[in-house]
């Protein structure tokens, strides 16, 4: 489907890609660039790289696509570089968690005859760096891409057929919509992650190590997320800034409705609540987006 794609950081999503790309024969030859020599030399050991470059615009020139794997800080300074390589018809795209800024960064830069299509894949884990990625990370899961008004068709075409090569579901949206949306799918769960984690450590002083004792009544769930990588999520709240203090605020309003009615003693309200989010629970499990299994299939076959 390419003969040359060019990878632009080579960590959980990155190497991910090659992964996918080499399982399904999707491409002639994959490039690749990292920050530092180590992740270079890890990639090619690993194989899932053809060749390594020492610089993002080398591993660039010519390629047929380019990915931006890297934190959405990064994406003016590195589609900057790579601008003067990129080949007339090449297509860069991405993967970043937001897409608003990702455009209002790259698209100065783009060269005329070159097509940006964003995208984002909704998969992932709490694990980073190039050991992380794995062929199958993508299976059925949605890759939304947030095409450019007035962008060229056949290149949006070639980035959805191949998502869909690697595995995904392809879904397309307005960048604002796609920030909104994942604001609350993905970004306030982290935030939440985060606060909780935090919250619980300092009250680890007062109650000795029982916060990681008796971590499997609910806690524990909560570090898996907040064990992602700090400097991704930094960047994700400082470049989705408005869509994430919006559902902050309605967030905020919902915890103390609830504090209301806990106070109260309103049990009504507070059951009407849980039976709600059940349904969403369910609803996931439905649409195959999550294991039914017993606490998410952790024990296999043994139970708590
Ligand atoms: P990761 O595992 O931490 O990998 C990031 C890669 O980017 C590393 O190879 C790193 O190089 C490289 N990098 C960082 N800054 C760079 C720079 N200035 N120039 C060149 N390379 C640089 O991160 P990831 O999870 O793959 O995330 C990458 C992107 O995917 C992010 O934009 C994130 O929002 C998006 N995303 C993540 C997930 C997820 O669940 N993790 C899901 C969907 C989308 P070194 O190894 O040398 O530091």
């Amino acid at each position: 489907m390419i003969p040359r794609l060019a990878l632009i950081g080579l960590g959980l999503i990155g190497s991910s890609i090659a992964h996918a790309a080499k399982r399904g024969n999707l491409v002639g030859e994959i490039v690749g660039y990292a920050r530092s020599p180590e992740t270079r030399a890890t990639a090619l050991e690993l194989g899932f790289i053809d060749r390594a470059c020492d610089t993002a615009a080398d591993a660039a020139r010519d390629a047929d696509l380019v990915i931006l794997c890297t934190p959405v800080g990064t994406i003016e300074a590195i589609t900057r570089e790579i601008a003067p390589a990129l080949k007339q018809g090449a297509i860069v795209s991405d993967v970043g968690s937001v897409k608003a800024s990702v455009i209002a960064q790259a698209l100065p830069h783009i060269p005329k005859g070159v097509h940006l299509v964003p995208a984002h894949p909704i998969a992932g884990t709490e694990k980073s760096g190039p050991t992380s990625g794995f062929a199958t990370l993508f299976d059925n899961r949605w890759c939304i891409l947030t095409p450019i008004p007035g962008g060229d068709p056949d290149a949006v075409k070639k980035v959805e057929d191949f998502w869909r090569a690697l595995g995904s579901n392809v879904d397309t949206m307005t960048p604002e919509h796609h920030d909104r949306v994942l604001a609350v799918t993905s970004h306030i769960p982290h935030l939440i992650a985060y606060t909780i984690c935090g919250t619980a450590s300092e009250l680890e002083t007062v109650t000795g190590s029982e916060v990681i004792k008796y971590s499997a009544a609910g806690f524990r769930d909560f570090t898996r997320i907040a064990a992602s990588d700090p400097i991704m999520w930094r960047d994700v709240f400082l470049h989705n800034k408005d869509a994430t203090l919006e559902v902050l605020g309605r967030l905020t309003e919902d915890i103390f409705a609830l504090q209301r009615a806990i106070r109260k003693g309103d049990g009504e309200m507070l059951h009407d609540q849980f039976t709600r989010t059940r349904a969403i629970r369910r609803g996931i499990v439905e649409a195959g987006q999550d294991t039914d299994a017993d606490n998410f299939g952790r024990y296999k076959g043994k139970k708590d």
